[in-house]
């Protein structure tokens, strides 16, 4: 009886285990769910709008770029355009060179500045002041290039300190056919130094770049400006290999720089009419930092309120375990008989009521037992209340004893108990009786100097029979045993 409550009890707990988990859980899933969604949305909306950003400020760099190689090579044109039609005159001397050249170099800002190289590689300046300090850049690729087939004409060299004025610069070398005064190679360095100021300005803060390469990944210029990259090479690097070095522009994201080991968005694009590439970037961290920062909120704010929720929940089925708790107890009460702690009427019936059902829908035997104690007036008349009571608790505990798990015991009301043997026919039902009155009549009971002896009446249930029906042909039968001189037991086939 008490294992079959205490299902019912987990069973009901179990549903509302089941509707607190069920709303938390549901709860913590909306939730984390939206700080999911909205995290990845921000962060792709970011880099979305970055990629916009990154692509336009790439145009912008590569126009740039392109007229400033643009306006060099018109200088250089220009120059030597002049050297072709006043063969005759040293350029290093004519006024009117002179004059062209400084013009030039005022047109673009100071930006480029001309220079002439003789045959034998002797560096001359316009204008020449004569045969002191003289350089021999013989060795400079940009001096060679214009003396082997596959590089003669416009070139872009790697970028060099001038042994002149000691800055870093792009120069850019053509070959010069008509000339006086020996001149065979003309020059324009742009120097990096004057450029890098707007590039500077540029460029995305704090970790972003802007890099021009020549197309064999060659670092021709970087801002911010770091000497140690600028001549160096990422030809070798997968970024040249996958991207650059082959697409006439794109955008990608780098897992790892190999300048710098960041991870970076790209912006790049192949330079129009000139052997350059150029790249903008914005340090992926840096972008992100402001939805890391909101990412981070969002998940203490939804931990809050997930640890609130789980908090929330466990007082929700604590409270609901202790009513639960209670209210079982409260039926235990209402179905026990104070005195010996079995079942009482009340729970009897319900239990009738139950195996009855069972007994109809299974057609199992069911027999129900009455019994009441012979004489029981007499014991409490001889040997006082107290004493009866013992007894009436030590026939219950007894009664208890000689049952099956499945059968069940109440006490009726004062001396008289109704047993229910399930799956139990007359004849087994009058063995387990005497069995059952055997162990009573043979109990001591303190203070009691005789045994006790116990009647009873049994009925089996009937096809289609209430309880009370049964009940009352069982109580027929036990009048019968009381009739007969008590201390027996009757079926109620034996009226
Ligand atoms: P019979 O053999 O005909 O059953 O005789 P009986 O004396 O047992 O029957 P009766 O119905 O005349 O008496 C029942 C007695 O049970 C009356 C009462 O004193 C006693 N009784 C009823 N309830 C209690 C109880 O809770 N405690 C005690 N000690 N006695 C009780
Ligand atoms: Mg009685
Ligand atoms: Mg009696």
């Amino acid at each position: 009886m008490q294992g079959l409550k205490g299902w019912l009890i987990e069973q009901t707990l179990g549903v509302h285990h089941r509707i607190v988990y069920g709303l938390v859980g549901g709860l913590l899933l909306c939730l984390w769910g939206f700080v999911g969604f909205w995290s990845w949305w921000e962060r792709s909306s970011t880099l979305a709008a970055n990629e916009q950003v990154l692509k336009q400020l790439n145009t912008a760099v590569h126009e740039q770029t392109r007229n400033l190689f643009k306006e060099a090579q018109t200088s250089l044109t220009i120059a030597s355009l002049w050297m072709a039609e006043h063969p005759d005159q040293d350029p290093g001397k004519a006024p009117g060179f002179i004059r062209l050249v400084e013009n030039l170099r005022n047109a673009s800002d100071k930006l480029i500045d001309i220079r002439m190289v003789t045959r034998d590689g002797t560096l001359r300046y316009v204008p020449d002041r004569g045969q002191t300090n003289r350089t021999n850049v013989a060795d400079r690729d940009y001096f060679q290039a214009q003396f082997k087939e596959q590089t003669r004409g416009l070139y872009v060299a790697k970028p060099v300190v001038s042994r002149v004025t000691g800055k870093l610069g792009i120069p850019i070398s053509i070959p010069v056919t008509r000339a006086g005064g020996d001149i065979a190679v003309l020059f324009a360095a742009i120097e990096l130094d004057r450029i890098a100021g707007n590039f500077e300005a540029e460029r995305i803060q704090p970790r972003g770049t802007i890099a021009i390469l020549r197309d064999d990944g060659l670092f021709m210029f970087r801002s911010p400006m770091d000497d140690k990259i600028i001549g160096s090479s990422v030809a070798q690097s997968p970024m040249w290999r996958q991207h650059m070095g082959n697409k006439p522009g794109g955008f990608y994201h780098s897992e790892l720089s190999p300048v710098d080991g960041r991870s970076r968005a790209v912006a790049y694009t192949r330079v129009q009419d000139y052997p350059l590439v150029v790249a903008v970037t914005a340090s992926i961290e840096d972008l992100l930092a402001d939805w890391r920062l909101h990412t981070g909120l969002l998940v203490l704010v939804a931990l809050l309120i997930s640890g609130f929720s789980v908090l929330l929940g466990s007082i929700l089925l604590r409270t609901l375990k202790r009513e639960e708790l209670a209210r079982h107890e409260l039926e235990r009460l209402m179905l026990t008989d104070a005195l010996t702690g079995i079942g009482n009427r009340r729970m009897l019936e319900l239990r009738l009521d139950d195996e009855i059902l069972r007994a109809q829908r299974y057609r199992r035997a069911l027999t129900a037992v009455y019994f009441d104690l012979d004489h029981f007036k007499q014991v409490n008349d001889k040997y006082g209340h107290d004493v009866g009571d013992t007894v009436l608790r030590q026939v219950a505990d007894s009664l208890v004893a000689n049952l099956r798990q499945s059968d069940h015991v109440a006490r009726m009301g004062g001396e008289e108990f109704v047993t229910l043997l399930t799956e139990t026919g007359l004849d087994d039902a009058v063995t387990l009786v005497e069995r059952m009155r055997a162990a009573v009549t043979a109990l001591k009971i303190p203070g009691l100097p005789q045994h006790i002896t116990i009647s009873a009446g049994l009925a089996q249930w009937r096809e289609g029979e209430t309880a009370e029906t049964l009940l009352r042909r069982a109580d027929r039968a036990l009048y019968r045993a009381k009739a007969s001189g008590r201390n027996s037991a009757f079926t109620d086939l034996e009226a």
